[in-house]
């Protein structure tokens, strides 16, 4: 465990009175949700509020000061501004406190020297509820990265058994998050595969555990809109990948994108996103967000001019692009995206389908939300649907251009705003706690079940469909049948320089080459390969096949394909795990047919 966290477990792990001072008897204070949870863990809280003095808190005395408490006080929790940072430092040392707390957003460093040299754990811009649900890990029932990589059972609550480094390992290595981030052995059975846990809803122990589950106040499950225990595995493993805080996973990608944007937009306003997204994408933004209210402006993603300019619009309340684009392999210059949304304090939202974090992780470069279809590399064997918002904790909602629902009081939770209550967690929170809720477009168990053994192999499987990316495309740009390759790995691609900057092992292994013959020779080609399978999905580990003219794009006028970029004998692939060898031999006999094509004639075999 790191060294932080090593000193947290310690801390909670000694104490058994906690002073919450500026603790709320108002139960919507973020203060009362932090005393309610310390005191269902076993802590004795006792709240130091003067306005309050005599009266009770959660069954508790509440005092004036720190020095008017009768007892000993092991934790001192500040709820103050900053500047009253360092006389409570003082009553703390007075008091022989072994720790003073300051709540997350709170900072005082000469209050810090005085406790500290009087030999106090100083722990500052952090909250005890939510140290204590990481670090015994009730936090990943939210979808949070817990850090906590382990083989053993999970114990609940705090301490650790008393193991070698608290029986936790700790890396940042894909392969091992891959494995392990999020899918500890089960708590209460042992089984070392996360459970599918196939049910609708969560029993509440009592009265009081089901308001507070229902408040918000602990983490943990109501009803399968909302969260389950076997999607919170998922969500922490895909959050754990990108380096991120935390994700929720949702049905579909197309949901993953309504879901991202649904806290940050209202009627009339704008996103602006890449003219090079996936088809699907476009029409979702430009036609049916428009029943919304929400308007969407198509930029060109390397045009950083253009970009400035439409986002410099008031209305505009985010970015959205991808890492790599589907299917013509365009590469986003993140790092210059996410200078230009700082400047707006808009968020930048990135779609990572195609390049997954195990080749691209965009939160390193500046993107605040991370996308996913995890129907795709993610799972990555075609048999679950499914999507997944990934925050990477960057954005800060209190200072952003717009308002926005975290900050906004919820009056379905009685008034509360999210960005207090929660803090850094507020957004995914919201996700879950009101987005899935409302909107509803729940990822099944089932297909998180899936998608959890699909992760497990996510680098290995990157690396294969690299490998073969490469030979298949070095193939077909010496095909005398082939006119164009766009495939990123060529040192004479337009995206060849971003690439190298932003993918790590290899330039993706979806793209797209143009059949010299034209539209029925590329119909005509689909339809003679035996082993690539004809369908409209990518990142399967299977080779994958569609002719776009005559498919995913019929629907376009001939200046609308133009536009996109469909030329008749266009081909999309998604080259998979096989051997490369069988790959190429599967193009190359149906390609040698198609070269008999003429305009008139169709293939006779
Ligand atoms: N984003 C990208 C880059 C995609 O390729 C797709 C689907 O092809 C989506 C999002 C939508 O994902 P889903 O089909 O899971 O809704």
């Amino acid at each position: 465990m790191p060294e932080q966290s090593v000193k947290i477990v310690e801390t909670l792990s000694k104490a058994g009175s906690i002073a919450v001072v500026g603790g709320s008897n108002d139960w919507r204070r973020p203060s009362f949700y932090v005393m309610k949870y310390l005191q269902k863990q076993g802590y004795r809280i006792i709240p130091i509020n003067p306005r309050l003095a005599g009266q009770k808190i959660l069954g508790e005395k509440v005092y004036a000061k720190i020095c008017d408490v009768p007892f000993s006080i092991d934790i001192v929790d500040v709820f103050r501004p900053r500047d009253e940072c360092v006389e409570i430092a003082e009553a703390a040392v007075d008091k022989g406190a072994s720790c003073l707390w300051m709540q997350i957003g709170i900072e005082n460093e000469k209050a810090a020297r005085i406790a500290e040299s009087a030999g106090l754990t100083v722990i500052m811009n952090r909250c005890p509820k939510i140290e204590h649900s990481r670090l015994s890990g009730l936090l990943g029932n939210g979808g949070f990265v817990s850090g906590l990589l382990s083989a053993r059972r999970q114990t609940v609550p705090l301490p650790p058994e008393p193991r070698r480094n608290g029986g936790y390992v700790e890396s940042n290595k894909p392969e091992t998050l891959a494995v392990h981030a999020g899918t500890r052995p089960d708590g209460a059975t042992g089984a070392r595969i996360t459970p599918l846990y196939q049910t609708a809803a969560f029993i509440f122990d009592n009265a009081d555990h089901a308001a507070s589950l229902y408040d918000l106040q602990e983490p943990g499950n109501v009803y399968g809109r909302l969260s389950n225990p076997t999607t919170a595995a998922l969500e922490q493993k895909i959050a754990s990948l990108d380096g991120a805080l935390g994700a929720c996973c949702v049905a579909s990608g197309h949901a993953a994108q309504l879901i991202a944007l649904y806290p940050l937009m209202a009627p009339g306003r704008r996103v602006v996103a890449s003219k090079q997204l996936y088809g699907g994408s476009i029409t979702q933004f430009t036609q049916s967000f428009k029943n919304f209210g929400w308007e969407a402006e198509l930029v060109d993603i390397n045009n950083h001019e253009e970009i400035k300019k439409a986002i410099s619009e008031p209305n505009v309340a985010a970015l959205f692009a991808e890492s790599l684009a589907n299917p013509d392999g365009t590469i986003s210059d993140i790092e210059a995206l996410a200078k230009l949304t700082r400047e707006q304090k808009i968020p930048l939202i990135i779609d990572n389908t195609m390049a997954t974090s195990v080749m691209c992780k965009p939160g390193n470069f500046g993107a605040d939300i991370v996308l996913y279809s995890t129907t795709k590399f993610m799972s990555g064997h075609g048999n679950a649907l499914g999507g997944c918002v990934v925050d990477m904790g960057s954005f800060d909602w209190k200072n952003s251009r717009h308002s926005s629902l975290l900050i906004e009081p919820n009056e379905a939770y009685h008034g509360i705003r999210f960005a207090e209550t929660f803090g850094k967690l507020s957004y995914i929170t919201y996700c879950h706690a009101s987005v899935l809720r409302d909107l509803g477009p729940t990822m099944a168990p089932m297909n998180a079940f899936l998608t959890l053994t699909g992760l497990e192999t996510l680098p290995l499987r990157m690396r294969q469909h690299n490998e073969n990316a490469e030979k298949v495309a070095q193939f077909l740009r010496n095909h005398n049948g082939v006119t164009k390759v766009s495939w990123a790995g060529f040192t004479d691609s337009t995206h060849h320089e971003l690439g190298k900057k932003y993918l790590t092992g290899g330039f993706g292994s979806v793209f797209t080459f143009v059949v010299k013959a034209g539209y029925e020779a590329g119909q005509q080609l689909v339809e003679n390969c035996n082993l690539l399978s004809h369908l409209a999905n990518i990142g399967d580990t299977r080779s994958l096949i569609i002719h776009p003219a005559s498919t995913t794009h019929r629907q376009l006028t001939e200046s609308q394909k133009k536009q996109a970029g469909i030329e008749p004998g266009k081909i999309r692939l998604s080259i998979g795990i096989e051997h490369a060898d069988d790959i190429i031999a599967d193009l190359a006999g149906a390609l040698d047919l198609v070269l008999r094509v003429d305009s008139k004639q169709h293939i006779k075999i």
